[in-house]
């Protein structure tokens, strides 16, 4: 029985057909990686499944909430019901640059969780410790290096305490140091059995830590299998 259930999901941007026709399960405890080129649509689908951005048509159940999408508008309400189950990490880190780090990873809390300010930043401590970045609590973005920066967005999409992990090539703008930093804390939210779903060129990554690979190429998944295999097709 899967955690994630989207079924034929479409996403346009005028003409163009970001998504087209897009279905995907996920069962608890799965890691997912999704490869190919830029502009295969990787990200929006990612972003589909916490509706950051709202599907054309298709249907998405995360959990016990579910949407139908038919180009109506959709209510706020039913939006947080998915979110609440997610929690997403950015590519561009998405911090705000006027709030320190534990003020940012308080803020999604109270906003989409209804959290009170004192436990919201409770947590917010709780999560900046687990990736290594309690001493920066009070600093604000510009005074944190970039993998600093992508710590600080993987500890507010923990403090979330999501069922759901949505990372969106989240080492493409880091060194390759940093980078490698960055997919060792994902290695250790994988061992503890997080469900993630990561967009990534980090092939190595994709072959040895998901279990499941899938290849998107102009808004399709044109593949899907075990790494093994979908890397090693001839
Ligand atoms: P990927 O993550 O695989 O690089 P994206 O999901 O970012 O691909 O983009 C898929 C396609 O959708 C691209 O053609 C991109 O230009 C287009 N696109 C993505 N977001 C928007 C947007 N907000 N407005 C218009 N076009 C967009
Ligand atoms: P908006 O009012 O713009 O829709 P929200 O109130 O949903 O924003 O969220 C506030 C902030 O928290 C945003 O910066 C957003 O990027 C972040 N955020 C919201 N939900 C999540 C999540 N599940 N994981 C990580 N960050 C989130």
């Amino acid at each position: 029985h899967s955690f994630v259930q989207a079924e034929h999901l479409v996403k346009r941007f005028g003409e163009h057909r970001a998504i087209d026709d897009v279905s995907l399960s996920i069962a608890k405890g799965e890691v997912i990686s999704l490869i190919g080129p830029s502009g295969a649509g990787k990200s929006t689908l990612l972003r589909l499944l916490n509706v950051l951005e709202t599907p054309d048509s298709g249907t998405l159940r995360v959990g016990d909430a579910a949407m139908t999408f038919d180009g109506t508008p959709v209510k706020r309400a039913r939006v947080l019901a998915i979110r609440r189950h997610t929690g997403m990490v950015f590519q561009s880190f998405n911090l705000f640059p006027h709030l320190s780090a534990v003020q940012n990873v308080a803020l999604a809390q109270m906003r989409v969780l209804g959290r009170s300010k004192d436990e919201a930043r409770t947590r917010a401590l709780a999560q900046l410790e687990r990736v290594g970045l309690a001493a920066k609590a009070d600093a604000y973005p510009s005074q944190c290096s970039g993998g600093q920066q992508q710590r600080i967005g993987i500890a507010r999409a923990l403090a979330m305490d999501p069922d759901l992990m949505l990372f969106d090539e989240p080492t493409s703008g880091l060194d390759p140091e940093v980078g490698a930093e960055i997919l060792a804390v994902m290695r250790e939210l994988a061992a503890d059995g997080t469900t993630m779903v990561m967009a990534t060129h980090e092939m190595e990554f994709a072959r040895h830590v998901s279990h499941w690979t899938c290849v998107m190429v102009e808004g399709a998944v044109i593949e899907r299998g075990a790494p093994a295999q979908v890397f090693d097709a001839p």
